[in-house]
């Protein structure tokens, strides 16, 4: 099967659904964890810190040290654990993400988030 966005070869393992379309990981992820526009401090920060200097926002801390302890999770308990919305935690994700901090991945069938050097997944 294939991408619906970007069109790549994706096997059906690797394929995440998005409004009744298979997409991979990347289209998935950049659909589901795109900072908002009206966000420009999670854009800011995301394209000018770098490894060396990573200044992690309160919430962006809590989520790393959880997924430390228990990644790969499922969003629903990150929002549980942490007490926020699946939007809230997006929208910090997607800032580690781009700081290649924490990714998502899939386990058995479900997509969980991880740290991005995560080796178990
Ligand atoms: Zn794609």
């Amino acid at each position: 099967m294939k991408c619906k966005k970007c069109g790549i070869e994706i096997s059906p393992d690797d394929s995440y659904e998005h409004s009744g379309q298979a997409l991979c990981e990347d289209c998935y992820l950049d659909i589901m964890a795109t900072p908002k526009t009206c966000d420009p401090w999670a854009v800011y920060s995301a394209k000018n810190t770098t490894s060396q200097e990573m200044i992690l926002t309160a919430d962006q801390q809590k989520i790393i040290d959880l997924i430390k302890t228990n990644g790969p999770i499922t969003l629903d308990r990150i929002c549980t654990d942490l007490g926020v919305s699946g939007e809230e935690f997006l929208r910090n994700f997607a800032t580690l993400r781009h700081m290649e901090l924490a990714r998502g991945c899939k386990v058995e069938g479900q997509i969980c988030y991880t740290l991005f050097d995560d080796p178990s997944t």
